[in-house]
Protein backbone atom coordinates (compact mmCIF):
# COMPACT_ATOMS: atom_id res chain seq x y z
CA UNK A 1 0.00 0.00 0.00
CA UNK A 2 1.23 3.19 -1.32
CA UNK A 3 1.90 5.90 1.80
CA UNK A 4 0.95 9.32 1.55
CA UNK A 5 3.65 11.51 1.57
CA UNK A 6 3.33 15.32 3.00
CA UNK A 7 2.95 18.12 0.27
CA UNK A 8 3.33 21.62 0.43
CA UNK A 9 0.22 23.67 -0.95
CA UNK A 10 1.29 27.12 -3.19
CA UNK A 11 0.83 29.28 0.39
CA UNK A 12 3.26 27.09 2.57
CA UNK A 13 5.56 26.94 -0.75
CA UNK A 14 5.55 30.87 -0.77
CA UNK A 15 6.21 31.26 2.89
CA UNK A 16 9.03 28.42 2.83
CA UNK A 17 10.49 30.21 -0.18
CA UNK A 18 11.10 33.75 1.34
CA UNK A 19 12.37 32.35 4.91
CA UNK A 20 14.51 30.43 2.89
CA UNK A 21 15.69 33.82 0.95
CA UNK A 22 15.80 36.13 4.13
CA UNK A 23 17.65 33.61 5.90
CA UNK A 24 20.24 33.62 3.12
CA UNK A 25 20.37 37.57 3.16
CA UNK A 26 20.92 37.42 6.49
CA UNK A 27 23.94 34.75 6.93
CA UNK A 28 27.23 36.58 6.82
CA UNK A 29 25.30 40.04 7.72
CA UNK A 30 27.44 42.00 10.35
CA UNK A 31 25.10 43.04 13.25
CA UNK A 32 25.49 44.53 16.64
CA UNK A 33 25.73 42.60 19.28
CA UNK A 34 23.95 45.04 21.76
CA UNK A 35 20.73 46.21 19.37
CA UNK A 36 20.85 43.85 16.97
CA UNK A 37 21.33 46.40 14.24
CA UNK A 38 22.53 46.00 11.06
CA UNK A 39 25.46 48.53 10.74
CA UNK A 40 25.53 51.21 7.12
CA UNK A 41 28.44 51.21 4.87
CA UNK A 42 30.77 53.76 6.11
CA UNK A 43 29.80 52.89 9.32
CA UNK A 44 32.66 51.96 12.13
CA UNK A 45 32.20 49.07 14.20
CA UNK A 46 33.77 48.80 17.43
CA UNK A 47 34.89 45.25 18.29
CA UNK A 48 36.08 43.75 21.70
CA UNK A 49 37.16 40.38 22.46
CA UNK A 50 35.27 39.36 25.17
CA UNK A 51 31.75 41.06 23.87
CA UNK A 52 31.75 41.20 20.03
CA UNK A 53 31.23 43.92 17.31
CA UNK A 54 28.90 46.82 18.46
CA UNK A 55 27.72 49.64 16.51
CA UNK A 56 28.68 53.33 16.82
CA UNK A 57 25.29 53.85 18.87
CA UNK A 58 25.91 51.12 21.43
CA UNK A 59 29.71 52.01 21.78
CA UNK A 60 29.05 54.42 24.24
CA UNK A 61 27.82 52.11 27.13
CA UNK A 62 30.71 50.01 27.16
CA UNK A 63 33.94 51.60 29.55
CA UNK A 64 36.72 49.69 27.94
CA UNK A 65 38.26 50.44 24.76
CA UNK A 66 37.53 48.83 21.88
CA UNK A 67 40.60 45.97 20.08
CA UNK A 68 39.73 47.15 16.59
CA UNK A 69 37.90 49.29 14.88
CA UNK A 70 36.42 48.25 11.42
CA UNK A 71 34.71 50.30 8.86
CA UNK A 72 32.03 48.81 7.29
CA UNK A 73 32.69 47.80 3.54
CA UNK A 74 29.61 47.65 0.92
CA UNK A 75 29.56 43.68 0.19
CA UNK A 76 30.47 44.12 -3.05
CA UNK A 77 33.98 44.87 -2.42
CA UNK A 78 36.57 42.86 -4.13
CA UNK A 79 34.22 41.42 -6.87
CA UNK A 80 33.96 44.59 -9.02
CA UNK A 81 35.98 45.14 -12.10
CA UNK A 82 38.96 47.48 -11.17
CA UNK A 83 40.94 49.37 -14.13
CA UNK A 84 44.71 48.74 -14.08
CA UNK A 85 46.52 51.43 -15.60
CA UNK A 86 49.94 50.06 -17.06
CA UNK A 87 52.87 51.74 -15.32
CA UNK A 88 55.78 53.57 -17.20
CA UNK A 89 58.39 51.46 -17.40
ZN1 LIG B 1 24.08 48.76 18.41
Amino acid sequence: MARALPTLDEPDLEIALLRKSVGSLTAGRLSCRDCGRTPLVGERMYRFKRHGSVCALCRPLRDAEPDAVELVRHFERGHTVRRIVPSAA
